[in-house]
């Protein structure tokens, strides 16, 4: 089997316009890239098209994820990339305008609400906490700080004020427009930032819905709101994505790890793809090898069965991207050797109890039998989604009616996808599926697989598992050999 598809844990690689052509972006494919995520923040969307143009260049199975900018503050451009440096003690000034430019005088924000909204006293954290700043003087229309240490303010960087109530609404006018993007370009999946409550999900579905999209909702749980209403977010989203950047400084830094594991294990429960983002594994965006807890981050997300583990700066400007990649691939790959499948029964499609029910047959089979693959095809993912949800050791090979579905899987747990026509009879279909995917390299004649499918009288609903060896599976002399017995 190819070194490609021993991998299950997917992996979310940021890229950004500076650098996206498509040789660099065929080395990342090749080592474990599955999904390109787009990060509004630092993009528009006429220079994102040049990422859609050449990820798809590369492969139509990347998903394509944009991320919204949501509620979130930010401090505006400066004229020059270096920024400027501060020291511990230092005044720097602080106003609210989204037009204009910060310089080393004065330091603005994206929100013209940002001097009403912080009070005296409130610790302001920039850059995901890197340089911290407290309020030691309100005036009508600015905030004196104090740096809490030294470090450099730069623009575009993320401004934090836990606990205060920012009264963003759930979208800014530039996340409708890239939400219309996205919809015009057949993206794959909405990022939207700082979730709150269900009403920030609902409000992207609104828009999505009205534009009758198909695009599916990721929402980033990135601030103690976020975490108090996961439930009745979950219920509304795709998937969520942990983003611990912001996280980190919402909340005490200490609770970031118990957070992470509770958000993991709920997104189990119900077969939602989970996202580990930010940080996993930082120092690479300067070194070529990362750091040894970096390395046991990354594990450690894959051992509490995590979907998907994200990259940011380390692939959209890092020196080292493919070496990050390659990295998360290896750890990835070691980690899973030690996994064992759930018995859980997940809670997602209720309405569909036999698909479940022969979802974690087939996984459990895989442990009883030495079976290497599970083989379904789908109209909806639901049935390659219910089988990611029980996290075999197998890889799922998925034979997709509808060519989205190959990237809309992008984010589950040892789904890989290819597109296919139906095939209206049981046999045939077997036969087909059973040379396509050995043709892919995927199977081989003596692999014993697993087939879940369903038969023709079904209306595309899921019957049947098959189990068997793939040649037997293939011969046509199968029906004459058992008649003449
Ligand atoms: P961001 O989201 O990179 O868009 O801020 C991820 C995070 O906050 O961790
Ligand atoms: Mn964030």
């Amino acid at each position: 089997m190819k070194l490609a598809l021993q991998k299950k844990t997917k992996i979310v690689a940021t890229i950004s316009d500076y650098k996206c052509d498509v040789e660099f972006l065929q080395n990342l494919y090749e080592t474990g890239m599955n999904v390109v995520r787009i990060n509004t923040a630092h993009q528009t969307p006429a220079s994102s098209m040049k990422i859609v143009e050449n990820v798809r260049k590369v492969s139509t199975k990347i998903g394509l994820l944009v991320d919204t900018k949501g509620p979130e503050i930010r401090t505006t451009a400066m004229a020059s990339n270096a920024g400027f440096e501060i020291a511990t003690g230092d005044t720097i000034k602080m106003l609210g305008d989204p037009n204009a430019l910060s310089h080393r005088e004065a330091l603005y924000v994206n929100y013209a609400g940002f001097v009403g909204d912080v009070p005296l006293g409130a610790a302001v954290l920039i850059d995901d906490g890197d340089v911290q700043l407290k309020v030691v003087d309100k005036k009508t229309d600015f905030l004196l700080c104090k740096a809490q240490n030294s470090g450099t303010l730069r623009g575009r960087k993320t401004v934090n004020v836990p606990g205060a109530a920012i009264h963003l609404p759930s979208l800014s006018s530039r996340d409708v427009e890239y939400i219309g993007w996205a919809v015009d370009n057949n993206i794959d999946f909405i990022a939207h930032s700082f979730v709150r409550t269900k009403d920030d999900v609902l409000a992207v579905q609104k828009l999505l819905n009205e534009r009758k999209s198909r695009i599916k909702i990721i929402a980033k749980i990135e601030n103690r709101q976020g975490v108090e209403n996961i439930d009745e977010i979950l219920d509304c989203s795709y998937g969520i994505m942990v983003a611990r950047g912001d996280l980190g400084v919402e909340v005490e830094f200490e609770e970031i790890p118990g957070i992470q594991k509770m958000l993991i294990e709920k997104c189990q429960a119900c077969g939602k793809p989970v996202i580990i983002a930010t940080q996993m594994l930082h120092s690479m965006i300067e070194r070529p090898r990362p750091t040894r807890a970096e390395i046991t981050d990354v594990a450690n997300a894959i051992y509490q069965r995590t979907d998907a583990i994200m990259l940011s700066g380390e692939t959209a400007s890092g020196a080292y991207p493919v070496e990050a990649v390659r990295a998360m691939s290896k750890i990835a790959i070691a980690v899973e050797k030690d996994l064992q499948p759930y018995e859980r029964q997940p809670n997602v499609g209720i309405q569909d109890k036999v698909a479940i029910v022969l979802s974690k047959s087939a996984v459990q089979a895989s442990r009883e039998l030495p079976i290497r693959a599970l083989v379904t095809d789908t109209y909806s993912g639901h049935v390659p989604r219910y089988l990611a949800a029980f996290r075999g050791k197998i890889p799922v090979f998925a034979l997709c009616y509808l060519d989205y579905l190959t990237r809309e899987l992008s984010l589950s747990y040892g789904v890989y996808c290819y597109p296919a026509t139906p095939i209206k009879n049981n046999d045939e279909f077997l036969r087909y599926a059973m040379r396509f995917l050995r043709d892919q390299g995927c199977i081989s004649n003596s692999d014993m697989v697993a087939v879940m499918a369903g038969n023709c009288y079904s209306k595309g609903a899921t019957t049947y598992l098959e189990i068997g060896v793939v040649q037997n599976l293939i011969s046509e002399l199968n029906q004459e050999a058992y008649y003449a017995l």
